[in-house]
């Protein structure tokens, strides 16, 4: 067991998904909504583990690049603050995330999505109990292990189990980590070991 306490999970987020009855031109494909003091913020997340009470907040308007996405004149919205994974010692309920979301409501409102909750037709909300219920994901977390320089030397688990050679490993918790690119790339690389393996090499 003390082999996996330097594979910690990383942080989990809150999913939010509106269907809005009109557009907000400013919004790009991807956009940050920045904490006022990012290195608070990363303390309160990954150190604190607490809820941010000035979250970063990562949201996306797909519109924006596929009109198919949404009716003329109105936008969806996926809106992601990363927060920490879930503490099965003292863990949170849904009411404390649903507080918290009001916080990233007023925030975005506040940061010039003037009256955001009024023009909501359709919300949609994920914990991260029901992302670790889903996906079955270790407490909740999105990118796999954690990357920590002290823990793990910023490496994820390896792609081969060291015990059985014939044992591979794939997805966001392996080299060379979580996100759907680097996930695509760990089952190429992966694909290309086990042929290497097959032949003898
Ligand atoms: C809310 C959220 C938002 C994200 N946003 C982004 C983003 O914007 N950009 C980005 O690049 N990445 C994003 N990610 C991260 C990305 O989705 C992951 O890094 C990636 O999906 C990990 O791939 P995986 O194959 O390891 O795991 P998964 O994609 O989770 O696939 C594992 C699959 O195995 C299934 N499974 C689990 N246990 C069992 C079992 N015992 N038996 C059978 N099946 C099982 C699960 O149901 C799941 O379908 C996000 C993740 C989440 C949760």
């Amino acid at each position: 067991m003390r082999s996996l306490e330097k594979f910690e999970p990383s942080c989990s987020g809150l999913v939010l998904e509106l269907g809005l009855d009109r557009k907000y031109p400013q919004l790009a494909h991807h956009n940050f909504f920045f904490s006022d003091d990012q290195r608070a913020h990363f303390h309160t997340v990954f150190r604190k583990r607490e809820l941010p009470p000035d979250p970063t907040i990562y949201l996306v308007a797909a519109s924006r690049t596929d009109p198919t996405v949404a009716p003329d004149g109105c936008d969806c919205l996926k809106i992601l603050p990363h927060i920490p994974h879930i503490n099965d010692a003292d863990p949170l309920s849904r009411d404390d995330y649903m507080v918290f979301k009001e916080r990233v409501l007023d925030k975005l409102e506040r940061m010039g999505l003037e009256n955001l909750r009024r023009h909501v037709v359709f919300e949609h909300c994920w914990t991260p109990h029901d992302i670790r219920e889903r996906y079955r994901s270790n407490s909740g977390s999105i990118y796999g292990v954690v990357s920590d320089r002290f823990k793990n030397l910023a490496f994820k688990a390896p792609k081969q189990s060291e015990r059985y050679p014939n044992l591979f490993f794939v997805g966001g918790s392996v080299n060379p980590g979580g996100g759907m690119p680097m996930v695509v790339l760990c089952g190429q690389n992966v694909a290309k070991r086990v042929v290497e393996w097959d032949r003898g090499g």
